[in-house]
């Protein structure tokens, strides 16, 4: 292995869902739903396999779901991409993430980051030869949170890309508009490039709106923004994610793009490309019964004796373990399916910092709700 992946080894999800497996705990660890997506898309899917849609699909994607993950842009959020150039379809947000970095920053870029964050970004800055500088989301008023001063002494005269994940995993935040700005106002000073990742974009609570980066003022020009299909339509198995920014960035990340992958899969793109189009009604509901079903982890959790943060997002509930006696989350998460019958993912691994993160275990509740139920009964027993 090359040294600059030497410090990644496995990644915590295949780690724990291996746990899991292995000892038959409830896996509340990798985020995936334990139902399908909405039955007309899965019927399209196969559809077009059954039709022949199983050849190289055009590498920047099959033109439908370009033109559909434009009008969603431009509907949803009053933002105007060009379906041919400034939308790419990839293999995931995973592909997205990974050739957007490698495209926009090279050997001795500053990369800034919020940590917690997701595991592949820092993989990846590494990769790219890159420096990350981590900003740390502490717990303010129920939720997480940066300091702006911190923020800004992290950027330097090499800082090249700020990564912002929004709704965020694992602390389910999402970015107010006031955060936003802050974040805007230093990418236009000193004119760095956004990567925004809202895979979660749907998947929202309580009313709380997510607001693309892009939408900013002078933002648009200087923001690459991915989500993907997994978590909008249950289908993470799918692996079909965009890009979409302005020409010349989407040009950049579609340079790497094509050596990676060349193109994802055929027949998911077009079946993501209807449902983008016509199951709003089924998202919205998606998210409705999650709202439900984190309300229903978090009375779980906290009866069981953890403090917990309502997430205002994602699939995701961070949980501090301190109140039952535990310090360690990395040591209680693998210690978890043989004490409880429980996986979690230990938060720590997402932090440079472990003293701001080792004491938090994240819960996945994207489960039906008798498996949540089981999960927590099964956890009252840490007391
Ligand atoms: N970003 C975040 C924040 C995620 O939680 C995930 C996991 N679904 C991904 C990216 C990867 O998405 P995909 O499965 O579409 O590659
Ligand atoms: N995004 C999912 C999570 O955070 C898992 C992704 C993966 O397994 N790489 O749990």
């Amino acid at each position: 292995l090359v040294e600059r992946m030497r410090a990644f080894g496995t990644t915590i999800f295949a780690e724990m869902t291996d746990l899991a497996v292995r000892t038959g705990a409830i896996n509340l660890g990798q985020g995936f739903p334990d139902t399908g997506g909405p039955p007309q898309m899965l019927e399209h899917a196969a559809q077009a396999i059954a039709e022949g849609d199983n050849q190289y699909p055009p590498g920047p994607g099959v033109p439908e779901l370009r033109r559909a993950v434009a009008a969603q842009r431009a509907e949803r959020y009053g933002l105007h991409y060009d379906p041919d150039g400034e939308v790419l379809v990839t293999v995931g947000a995973t592909e997205g993430i990974a050739a957007a970095i490698l495209a926009l920053a090279g050997p001795g870029d500053e990369v800034v980051v919020f940590e917690p964050y997701y595991d592949s970004y820092t993989a990846m800055i590494a990769l790219a030869g890159a420096v990350r500088r981590p900003v740390t989301l502490r717990p303010a008023g129920g939720r997480f949170t940066f300091d702006p001063d911190e923020l800004r002494g992290a950027v330097g005269p090499r800082t090249r890309l700020i990564l912002v994940n929004s709704p965020h995993n694992p602390t389910g935040t999402v970015f107010t508009r006031a955060e936003l700005e802050v974040i805007a106002a230093l990418c236009r000073e000193h004119d760095l490039i956004a990567v925004t990742d809202e895979v979660y974009e749907y998947l929202t609570f309580d009313g709380v709106e997510h607001v693309p980066l892009a939408c900013l003022e002078g933002m648009r020009e200087r923001t690459v923004a991915i989500s993907s299909a997994g978590k909008t339509f249950s289908v993470t198995g799918w692996k079909t994610g965009w890009v979409t920014g302005p020409a010349p960035h989407v040009r950049a990340v579609q340079t790497v793009k094509q050596f990676l992958t060349y193109a994802a899969a055929a027949p998911w793109q077009r079946a993501v490309a209807y449902a983008l189009t016509s199951q709003r009604e089924w998202v919205a509901g998606l998210r409705d019964a999650l709202q439900a079903k984190r309300d229903r982890l978090i009375a779980g959790l906290e009866a069981a004796g953890f403090t917990v943060y309502r997430p205002q997002g994602t699939y995701f509930v961070q949980a501090d373990i301190r109140p039952l006696g535990f310090t360690d989350g990395m040591e209680l998460a693998r210690a978890l399916p043989h004490k409880a019958g429980v996986v979690a993912v230990p938060s720590q691994v997402f932090y440079d910092h472990p003293e701001a993160g080792a004491h938090f275990l994240r819960f996945a509740f994207c489960k039906q709700d008798h498996v949540i139920d089981e999960a927590v009964r099964r956890l009252s027993a840490l007391r």
